[in-house]
């Protein structure tokens, strides 16, 4: 006999999945819709609140048997929209393609977390996956916009993508010990683009100082995007890439709420993930550079306004600070003010302390800048410190040198090897310039209808993205629209068609069970010196997973949801 049954006859007062039907009639299609709860599936018991309804027992039998429970109140209105929700959830689990015992622990998850969304909320808090939730308020945190089942990506497949982002990161450290080239590339882009043309002046500025500055340190994240067991890269960053510590703290919440719901086995599989401490990883890459910096005294200053990531900010302070290094926090704006640069030693000093190294959080897109705030950005520029990035890791940091890369010539150039560039070739996306296309617009569309119509292709700013890209109609659109000019400043991308899985999406007004895609994103740091590596090491990943069918994909934009990795 089904459980469903059992229940029925145990609560005969209590209006069940079936029930259900005749009270919420406007509900009728959709609970039509969804497959009968038998034993082994999941079910719906909606229970009226009355004197003689047994409604904590009930309850537990839910609970137990992998029912959704959910009360109403005799005479009131009953939350329509949470219960629709509720049900084609489950309907979406219910008929989607996976095995048996992947829909259970799906759908598992799913009830018990919007049952017991007190528990699910605290987990994440507790975890500290938590931002501001506005940035003119220092002391109101809010959880993250989640998911509540992890990426699961092949073990071998994550080896390779760390393997390969090994080599790409050695690629890159080389073009930013060579100025020239970098000046050379920006030639065209830097006269009618003056965010560009503001690093490029300080490229040569820094070129032509007297005060030697050898040390680099860059903090890169490789992003990539699963089709099958193909990667795709979906851009290098190279600007002090952040979320790391967020989505390892992400994974241990998802270990929390395996405990706290009796997942064990869940939780066992996840700690392979946990391997990688991303809060160790920042502080690693900034002890080394303290060190290689050689002054005991001097301190780290993280460059940064008020924003919503402040946990992420601070991730490294504690174990610096059990270093015994202190980490400091500046504004632009107080930096203008309270920053010296000793003019024969090239060395910056804030409030009197030597500053080894400045780690920018801040300045990464042109309206962060006043031309007192460039003045600053210049002056650390050439100071003798440290910069996470310097002026060349974020002019290579645009899209365009994704582009520049592409070319084989130019990884020989840098005495990278053909093989080497086969092995990472595989998993770049073609592509294009409009200068590819002879500067003809008609030539580029046609190419575009020639290889598999506009939904094959992203059109990107081919500087710091911030969500600007294009995809389907509106890339003609963009093309027709803009001037010659205007559409050199793009770089045109195959698409990559991200494989799908089910998954579960939290803003915390809603849970949803979606088709979800995710983006992986692989961390290393470099610290060079005078073009060779002084101390390397690879972090763990960020996983951002967003709805199957959303074009852009950033956190801060609300379009996608941390996550964390789970390795089959
Ligand atoms: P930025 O992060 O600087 O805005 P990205 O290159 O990461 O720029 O693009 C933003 C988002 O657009 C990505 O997170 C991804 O979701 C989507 N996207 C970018 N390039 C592609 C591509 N080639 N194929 C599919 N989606 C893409
Ligand atoms: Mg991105």
């Amino acid at each position: 006999m089904s459980v469903l049954t059992t229940l029925s006859q145990q609560y005969p007062s209590v209006p069940t999945l079936t029930l259900a039907v005749s009270t919420v009639s406007s509900l009728h299609s959709l609970l039509a819709s969804t497959p009968r709860a038998d034993s082994n599936s999941i079910g719906y018991i909606l229970n009226t609140v009355s004197k003689t309804t047994p409604a904590l027992p009930l309850a537990s039998a839910c609970r137990q048997y992998g029912y959704l429970y959910r009360q109403t109140v005799e005479g009131q209105d009953i939350d329509k929209a949470s219960i629709e929700n509720d049900i084609s959830n489950l309907h979406r689990i219910n008929t989607c393609s996976l095995d048996a015992q992947k829909k259970s622990i799906l759908a598992k998850r799913y009830l018990d977390t919007a049952m017991h969304m007190e528990d699910t909320a605290l987990a994440f808090a507790e975890c500290r996956c938590l931002k501001r939730s506005n940035e003119l308020i220092p002391q109101g945190f809010e959880t993250f916009p989640v998911a509540f089942c992890p990426a699961f990506i092949k073990k071998s497949v994550y080896d390779t993508a760390r393997e390969e982002t090994k080599i790409q990161n050695n690629l890159w450290m080389k073009l930013v010990y060579n100025p020239d080239f970098l000046l050379e590339q920006c030639k065209e882009l830097e006269k009618d683009d003056d965010f560009v043309m503001r690093f490029t002046n300080i490229i040569r500025k820094v070129k032509d100082s007297k005060i030697k500055q050898g040390l680099k340190l860059a903090i890169s994240r490789n992003d990539v995007m699963l089709q099958g067991d193909q990667f795709y890269q979906v851009e290098f960053n190279l600007i002090a890439s952040s979320l790391g510590p967020i989505s390892q703290r992400h994974s241990q919440a998802l270990g929390r709420l395996n405990s706290i719901f009796g997942d064990s086995k869940e939780q066992e599989k996840l700690s392979e993930a946990q391997l990688s401490n991303n809060e160790e990883f920042l502080f690693k890459a900034m002890k080394d550079t303290y060190e290689a910096y050689g002054n005991p005294k001097a301190v780290i200053v993280m460059v940064a306004r008020k924003e919503k990531n402040v946990f992420d900010q601070y991730a490294p302070q504690t174990l610096l600070l059990q270093a015994g290094i202190n980490y400091r926090r500046y504004t632009f704006e107080e930096l203008a003010e309270l920053m010296e640069i000793d003019a024969d030693t090239g060395v910056a000093r804030v409030m009197g302390e030597e500053v080894c190294l400045f780690y920018f959080r801040d300045g990464y897109m042109p309206d962060q800048y006043t031309d007192k705030t460039w003045e600053v950005r210049e002056k650390i520029e050439l100071s003798k410190a440290v910069k996470c990035p310097d002026a060349s890791l974020q002019l290579v940091n645009m899209k365009y040198f994704q582009y520049v890369l592409n070319n084989k010539a130019h990884w020989l150039k840098f005495g990278m090897s053909e093989e080497q560039f086969a092995i990472c070739r595989k998993s770049f996306c073609d592509i294009f310039s409009l200068s590819d296309f002879g500067d003809d617009k008609a030539k580029m569309l046609s190419h575009i209808e020639n290889n598999g119509g506009l939904d094959e292709w992203v059109l990107k700013p081919q500087r710091e993205g911030g969500a600007n890209n294009f995809f389907g109609q509106h890339i003609k659109e963009q093309i027709d629209k803009c001037s010659i000019e205007e559409l050199k400043a793009f770089i045109l991308m195959r698409k990559i068609h991200a494989s799908v899985q089910m998954g579960i999406h939290c803003d915390w007004k809603s849970v949803r069970v979606r088709e979800v895609i995710h983006e992986f994103g692989f961390f290393q740091y470099n610290l060079w010196r005078d073009n060779s590596p002084v101390s390397t090491a690879q972090g763990g990943t960020l996983v951002r997973t967003k709805i199957n069918g959303v074009d852009e994909g950033g956190v801060g934009m609300g379009f996608a949801v941390i996550n964390s990795v789970q390795l089959e």
